[in-house]
């Protein structure tokens, strides 16, 4: 611990620079008051405008906007139909509720590991772990980047597996120049604080499958419908509805829809920001032997929602716990993502162990994410640069 104290400088900056951040402006503000006058404040026409929206950026054919990402993981595994028995396949690096959606309906995550360059799930870890029981795959498009949509279609094409998109990092990102949002047979997105745009909270389902999209209207609402087709007992009185499965309350508000709509029409200068942002850190990090860049795939267009750096053990003295902690001495924050699922002790009482994913445990022994969002001045980017390169020198072998 001594060595730490020549970190903790930064004379010029009184406040830490965090590792994500809102960007809210005066018109989202405005958009939100507007909306709070109108007659109908949840589930009405602002969120049929967000869905119509979402379905214009993602190329969508249908959007259901749900009150958060891990509601619309939830609700697209329900309407994939997982259930006792089953095996989904998941990314071993990304946030819990990717797995999580899958004890939610009774079938059992399988981890796959991570391909060392991009981080995103490897493919061939995905081909190794199909068995009889296995119905679909759950993949996070890790800090942005599209996963391998060609080779993972091919493996669920070929198994009758239902291809479920973690894009909570993912919206504005392209996939040979196809939208995320249009390519699995569900896309699932967050609008959380930190995410790319946020409706404080939120989230959304996109499909082209028009059996999916009913199904996951009515679960969004109870299992409650209108519809008399879809009715046991079909009455046309006005009042008559039925619940016809279990479902939930996971609406969203009009006026987190508002605020969202209006964030969506930012999504390009978002997504242009963050592009300049990384490509600065790129050109800062890419030359520094002791720091390992995330490979980025031609095949993707990435709006990156993070910036992983990756120790290079080989050249540097110190533990990932001691890099962390003097960027962080040094006013700039960074955070860790993530552990790997099933090392949570949740996960460890269900019996996984330790060793499954062994190119997801050293990512993890080594990763950290450094700040990323739109608002981020120049300054502030040169400020975490000269940081992470202060903290090198100390620490380089
Ligand atoms: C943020 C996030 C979620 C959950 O979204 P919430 O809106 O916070 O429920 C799910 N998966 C990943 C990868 C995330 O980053």
């Amino acid at each position: 611990m001594e060595k730490l104290a020549i970190f903790g400088g930064c004379p010029v900056r009184e406040k830490p620079i965090f590792y994500g951040r809102q960007c809210i402006e005066q018109d989202d503000i405005d958009a939100v008051v507007e909306t709070l006058k109108n007659d109908l404040i949840t589930c009405g026409p602002r969120v049929e405008e967000l869905e119509k929206k979402l379905c214009e950026v993602t190329g969508a054919k249908y959007a259901v906007v749900v009150a958060n990402g891990t509601a619309a993981l939830h609700l697209a595994a329900l309407a994939a139909g997982f259930g006792p028995g089953d095996e989904v396949i998941v990314s071993a690096i990304t946030f819990a509720a990717s797995a999580n959606c899958v004890l939610y309906c009774g079938a059992r995550p399988v981890f796959a590991d991570i391909r060392p360059d991009t981080y995103n799930i490897d493919p061939e870890a995905v081909r190794k772990l199909i068995t009889p029981r296995t119905k679909g795959i759950v993949a996070v498009d890790f800090t942005g980047q599209a996963v391998e949509h060609d080779a993972l279609h091919e493996i669920c094409r070929k198994h009758n597996l239902t291809f479920i998109e973690d894009a909570a990092h993912a919206i504005g990102t392209k996939y040979r120049g196809q939208p995320i949002g249009s390519i699995a047979d569900m896309t699932c997105f967050s609008f959380h604080p930190v995410k790319t745009v946020t409706g404080g909270e939120g989230g959304a389902i996109t499909t082209n499958d028009e059996v999916l999209y009913r199904r996951l209207m009515r679960v969004r609402t109870h299992g409650i419908t209108r519809n008399q087709e879809e009715m046991v007992h079909p009455d046309d009185a006005k009042w008559y509805n039925e619940q016809v499965e279990l479902g939930y309350n996971y609406r969203m508000t009009d006026f987190q829809a508002a605020l969202l709509l209006s964030q969506l029409n930012k999504l390009p200068k978002f997504s242009a920001r963050r592009k300049a942002i990384v490509k600065k850190y790129d050109e800062a990090f890419s030359q520094m032997p002791e720091i390992v860049v995330q490979r980025e795939l031609p095949e993707s267009d990435t709006t990156r929602h993070l910036y992983i750096l990756r120790l290079n053990p080989e050249r540097l003295n110190c533990s990932r716990r001691e890099f962390f902690d003097a960027l962080y001495a040094e006013n700039t924050c960074p955070q860790v993502h993530y552990l790997p699922v099933y090392w949570h002790s949740y996960y460890e009482k269900l019996g996984y162990e330790k060793g499954l994913c062994p190119t997801a445990e050293k990512y993890y022994e080594e990763a950290m994410s450094i700040p990323l969002y739109y608002g981020l001045t120049d300054e502030d980017v040169e400020d975490v640069i000269m940081a992470v390169k202060k903290v090198v020198q100390f620490y380089r072998r």
